[in-house]
């Protein structure tokens, strides 16, 4: 037993050698494709359900690896927020998001605006609101058009400072969503502080709501109590007709989701917008 034991000890920090060899290797790779902007932006739309319009659209981040390929954003955002990196990306992201929204605007297509998920590292760098407000001005895109996504998580880590800026960036008309909805730990009594838009209902309560009256009642909650404090409450992850029956049914207002289209490159996501908005 003694024998087996320390091999499995050995076999372990190998294995802990390895993760952490490829956690260098994907820092070290990051750390160039900031350099080398290796880095692009797909925008997937978000749809009125009453209307069937394109009223919003989200930036979601890409990696191009000259190697690798793309790289999912869940397999380098988490690098990126440990080894400081993601304000570099994140700074990118926003600049780029709104860049691309104004080209669209000036090129004639209708004015939406363009969600951009934020990182709880960004939310607490306490100067954000003035380089966001430095940011429009640069790309002259008007505030409105601007949406920051953040999760419950990342709201509720420091809830003071958090509201200020929040804040700060709600009187400068930025509007502000709260991902990934339901997952997080109760914010419910802070929600009502927080000068929030919109609550994303997140996805893994929308994936089996045909079938599971669990999930289905979790959504109506949420939409019934954003509803209350008078936010626009919109379900990700809609992929079928049935889904979107359930969510219309029960008065959700948008939905986002490979139903309506996958996230896709600028050029594709402008087509996509100038046909369906026609
Ligand atoms: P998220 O913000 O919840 O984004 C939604 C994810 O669900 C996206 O994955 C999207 O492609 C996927 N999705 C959309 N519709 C459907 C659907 O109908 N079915 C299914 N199964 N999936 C759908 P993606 O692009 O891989 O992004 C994963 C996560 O990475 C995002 O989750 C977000 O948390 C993070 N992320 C992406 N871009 C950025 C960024 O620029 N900055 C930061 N900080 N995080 C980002
Ligand atoms: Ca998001
Ligand atoms: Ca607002
Ligand atoms: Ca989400």
């Amino acid at each position: 037993a003694k024998e087996s034991g320390r091999n499995a000890y050995q076999f372990f920090t190998a294995e802990m050698n390895v993760l952490a060899f490829e956690r260098l290797v994907l820092e070290n790779a990051l750390r160039q494709a900031v350099e080398r902007q290796e880095f692009v932006l797909h925008y997937q739309p978000q749809v009125d359900m009453g209307s069937g319009r394109v009223i919003g659209a989200e930036a979601l981040v890409r990696w191009l690896h000259p190697e690798l390929g793309m790289v999912p954003p869940a397999r380098f955002i988490p690098v990126a927020e440990d080894s400081g990196l993601i304000g570099a990306i994140g700074d990118w992201v926003l600049y780029e998001a709104c860049r691309q929204n104004r080209a669209w605007q000036e090129a004639g297509l209708p004015a939406i605006p363009v969600a951009v998920n934020l990182s709880a590292v960004q939310l607490r760098q306490s100067e954000l609101h003035e380089s966001v407000a430095e940011l429009l001005r640069r790309t002259g895109l008007e505030s409105r058009y601007l949406e920051l996504e953040l999760t419950e998580r990342t709201v509720m880590e420091d809830a003071e400072a958090t509201v200020r800026c929040l804040r700060r960036l709600d009187e400068m008309g930025v509007m502000l969503s709260i991902d990934d909805f339901g997952t997080g730990y109760s914010s419910l009594s802070y929600l009502k502080r927080f000068p929030i838009d919109k609550l994303k209902i997140d996805q893994s309560f929308v994936r089996d709501i045909v079938a599971d009256a669990d999930d289905q009642a979790i959504a109506v909650a949420i939409i019934s109590m954003g509803h209350s404090l008078r936010l626009r409450v919109i379900a990700e992850g809609v992929e079928t007709a049935e889904q979107l029956e359930i969510l219309h049914r029960h008065g959700c207002d948008e939905a986002q989701g490979f139903h309506f289209g996958r996230p896709m490159p600028a050029d594709e996501f402008a087509a996509y917008l100038a046909r369906r908005n026609a």
